[in-house]
Order: C-alpha cells, then structure tokens, then sequence
C-alpha cells in the first residue's frame, strides 16, 4: 500500500481494508460528460483498482465550463471523450487500470457491461439510457447509483435490486420526448454537477469498502441556485413495478423501444422516441432559439446547428440531416429534444 491513499487509509471506516477493497473493485462509468467525467476522477483518485468507462461523444468548447478531466487541446481535437478521460485519469493515478469504450450504451452491450462490474455509475444525460440500465442491473443484480443534473438541479438515488426500490418503481414511466429540460436547452452550472458528483461518489466508496449501512437509502434533490434539498426517503421495493417487480425487462429486449434508420442516400438518419408523443412545437422552438436558427409551423420544427439540421414533427419523431451515424444522431436528439 503506498503512501498515496495514506489520508484515506486514516479515515477509519475505510481503512487499510477498506482500501484493499477499493484496489480490488471494478466499477463500470456510464457517459463520461460531466457527472461520468467527475465519478472517474474521484474513483481514480481513491484507487479503485479498474474502471470502465462508456461515452458515445467527443469533446466540445461547450462543455470545458464542468467536464473537468478535458482540456482545451481535446476540444480541438474532438477527441472521443472515452479516450481523453482515459488520457487524463492515467496521468492522475497510473495504477488504475482503465477501459475506454466509445460506443452507445443500449440493448446490444448493455448487460455484457455490466456484468464484469461490482458497481455502476449513472453519468448519463438521459432517461432512455437510465431504463435500460435499470434493467439490465436488476437483472444481473448489480447496484446502481443514478444521478442527475440539469441548470442548477440535479437529483441522485442508489438502487440495490431487490432491497431498495428501483428506479421504475419511483418513475414508472419514462416522460414523453421534449418534455424534460436538458443541459442543452436549460443549461447547467458545475456547482451541482460537484454536489450531486459527491454524494454519488461516497455512495460508491461506501460500498465498494462494504459500508452498507451507511447508503442513504433515500431519494436526494439539490437546488444550489435556491440553495435547498429534499431527501425522499425510500421504502420497500413496489411489487407492482415492472421492472423489478414482475421482472418483465422490456428495455433489454431489442430495439422496441426506440427505433433509429438511416435513411439512404440522405445523409440523415430518423429517430423515433419510444413513445409517440404531442409535442408543444411553438413551448420546443421557445426553448431551442438561442441555439440556432429556429422555424417551426402547426407540423414541425427545424433547427439548423451548422453542420447538422434537426427536424421534429409534433409526435415527437425526427429526422437529423448532416450525418448518416445513427449514435451521432441519437446523441443530437437527446440533447435538443431530451428523452
Ligand atoms: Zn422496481
């Protein structure tokens, strides 16, 4: 044991034990944005002995204000933010070993991921992935930690299968396309990303060093802009809940859910939410006409974002011009229209 967990060693629920834990764990990081980028260092710092990380986007100016692994010279790169989180962890602590997947999280890989893991991090930017990593970890009975953050909000609950609710038996349903704000149309400050990133974390460290009892079984909600919270606390797990209940894994079951063509010879690929949905076009181009150039009648709503262009029909179905990749266009979707 080296001189560099020293502090940690000190901390007594830890201890050298504990430590000795924390070397031999494997923990899987699911997106590497702000909260997944934040998790990976913390966990690399604490000498978590392997990382996972999945993240299907590269490196943007936009986001350099909270993903606090990247740098200057990624974002002019557009290197793959996988990569250049693993670039970065290595340099912080060269004794984790770490796996860089750039790749979409979804019903393909999602439980081979998973099931090499102790424990896995929420890092995600939407509700789509959310489900089907909900799945697939009461499924493979794997706790997860769910987080997230948006403006100056942000929530986090730690789902044990079988012993703490899970997530659908909190939200049972998935809410319908463009109706959750995301960090691209609402914004986000890094503040909550630190906070939520930190209960997140000591979750973590709690049960990869077998400090169980010390889980906050609870539903926590921050607002550091109105500097308030909430803790839900949370009961027995809903026998009626689909996922863990009646064990009924629909998000694992192929692409039901979402359906993604692209469509030849277009350049452009159609998206289709999991739920059809009436979407509010005039509330939609309100939101989005910061972000580029907005028009929108009683049918549809198109954004243009240079390269790309973004057509929404009241349903809540797109079609996204300017790539024929199928995750690029998911990704543009979930950032502009939120599942
Ligand atoms: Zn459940």
């Amino acid at each position: 044991m080296n001189e560099r967990y020293s502090r940690q060693i000190l901390f007594s629920e830890i201890g050298k034990i504990g430590q000795e834990k924390l070397l031999n764990s494997r923990v899987l990081i699911i997106g590497c944005g702000a909260l997944g980028a934040s998790h990976s260092e913390t966990l690399a710092r604490a000498g978590v002995g392997f990382l996972k990380i999945i993240d299907r986007d590269f490196v943007e100016f936009s986001n350099l204000q909270r993903q606090n692994l990247f740098s200057e010279s990624d974002a002019k790169e557009r290197l793959p933010k996988a990569i250049a989180a693993k670039n970065r962890l290595s340099q912080i602590n060269s004794e984790v070993e770490i796996e860089a997947i750039v790749a979409d999280a979804n019903y393909s890989n999602i439980e081979n991921l998973v099931k090499d893991c102790d424990l896995i991090l929420d890092g995600t930017d939407n509700f789509q992935t959310r489900y089907l990593v909900n799945d697939a970890c009461v499924k493979l009975e794997k706790t997860w930690i769910y987080g997230a953050a948006v403006s100056g909000y942000g929530a986090t609950m730690t789902i044990q299968p079988y012993k703490t609710p899970c997530l659908r038996c909190i939200f049972e349903e998935m809410p319908d396309a463009g109706t959750s704000p995301t960090c691209d149309t609402a914004g986000v400050i890094q503040p909550i990303i630190s906070m939520i990133s930190a209960i997140q974390t000591a979750e973590a460290i709690k049960f990869l060093t077998g400090n169980f009892d010390r889980l906050h079984r609870a539903l926590l909600q921050f607002d550091v802009w109105q500097t308030d919270w909430r803790r839900i606390k949370l009961n027995e797990p809903n026998p009626e809940c689909q996922t863990c209940g009646h064990k009924n894994f629909e998000f694992l079951e192929a692409e039901t859910k979402e359906s993604s063509a692209v469509l030849c010879g277009r350049n452009a690929v159609q998206i289709s939410p999991p739920k059809l949905t009436n979407l509010d076009l005039p509330a939609l181009a309100e939101k989005l006409k910061n972000l580029g150039s907005v028009k929108q009648n009683e049918y549809l709503l198109r954004l243009s974002l240079g390269e790309y262009e973004l057509t929404v029909f009241s349903d809540a179905r797109a079609i996204v011009r300017g790539t024929d990749d199928i995750i690029t266009a998911r990704s543009i979707y979930s950032k502009y229209i939120g599942t």
